[in-house]
């Protein structure tokens, strides 16, 4: 059984196709998804969505490259978790130079505001961070981070910037980019990282991998992205999916059932 960590199937491409997202999640053997908050407006939607299936779990919080949004406080993101018991994680949040330019001082508050939201109720991180990996892991320690832990999605820096997150109780998530065959470093990486600091994920709509690369992406396909990780490391797909399950229950531990 394998889970998505990160997706967004409350965006326009796949909310519609509900119904048969879940059946392909079936078809692959994929049992549970996070839906992933970006933004506090599109937020009671995602919600409902959550709630209208078991196999959905949400966050909350606003992406780093949502400009022209109501900022988020502390307060508010801790309301809203003690509100809904399906929420397991803050984010995403982070840091993205490549996206935004200019004085991005507001994307590095903004980003204190969800490390404190997590500190306070005791939820891990969702970061992403983008052509920013140094001012992300300054900002995680100076904040206290490691307290409460969390994901770095969709990873595609270094080999370094990945000790340094596992340090400080963060894992590590791997996207559709690790089946391209370019993406010669993150090959490298995925065969190296400690199996207990490994996630998997699809970051639907996006990053569809191979063999379905350019198209919509839906987390049935994070199959995929498990069968790749297992050939690099010379393990078996049920390996994979059996070691980043356990790793996500342990991750997002409100995300398990009594
Ligand atoms: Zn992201
Ligand atoms: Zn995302």
């Amino acid at each position: 059984m394998y889970i998505d960590s990160h997706c967004h199937l409350d965006f326009p491409q796949l909310r519609e196709r509900l119904p048969q997202i879940l059946a392909r999640m079936d078809d692959n053997a994929v049992a549970e998804a996070l839906c992933v908050s970006v933004n506090l407006d599109a937020w009671p939607e995602l919600m409902a969505l959550v709630e209208s299936e078991p196999r959905l779990w949400a966050s909350v919080g606003v992406h780093p490259d949502y400009e022209d949004v109501a900022e988020p406080t502390v307060q508010d993101l801790v309301e809203r978790v003690r509100r809904h018991d399906r929420i397991v994680a803050i984010g995403e949040t982070g840091l993205d130079y490549y996206r935004l330019e200019g004085d991005l001082e507001w994307q590095r508050e903004r980003f204190r505001v969800h490390i404190r939201a997590a500190r306070e109720t005791g939820l891990p991180l969702i970061i992403h961070t983008r052509s920013a990996s140094e001012d992300t892991l300054r900002i995680m320690a100076e904040e206290g981070a490691a307290e409460v832990g969390g994901v770095m999605h969709c990873f595609t820096e270094s080999q370094a910037v990945a000790d340094a997150a596992i340090a400080m109780n963060f894992m590590i998530s791997l996207s559709g980019i690790v089946t391209f065959k370019n993406a010669k470093d993150l090959h490298a990486l995925a065969a190296n990282l400690p199996l207990d600091s490994l996630l998997i994920e699809t970051d639907s709509p996006y990053l569809a991998p191979v063999p379905f690369r350019g198209k919509t992406n839906e987390p049935g396909f994070v199959r995929h992205v498990a069968e790749h990780i297992a050939t690099l490391r010379g393990c078996t797909p049920e390996d994979i999916g059996k070691a980043t399950s356990a790793n996500f229950r342990r991750l997002f531990a409100r995300a398990v059932r009594a």
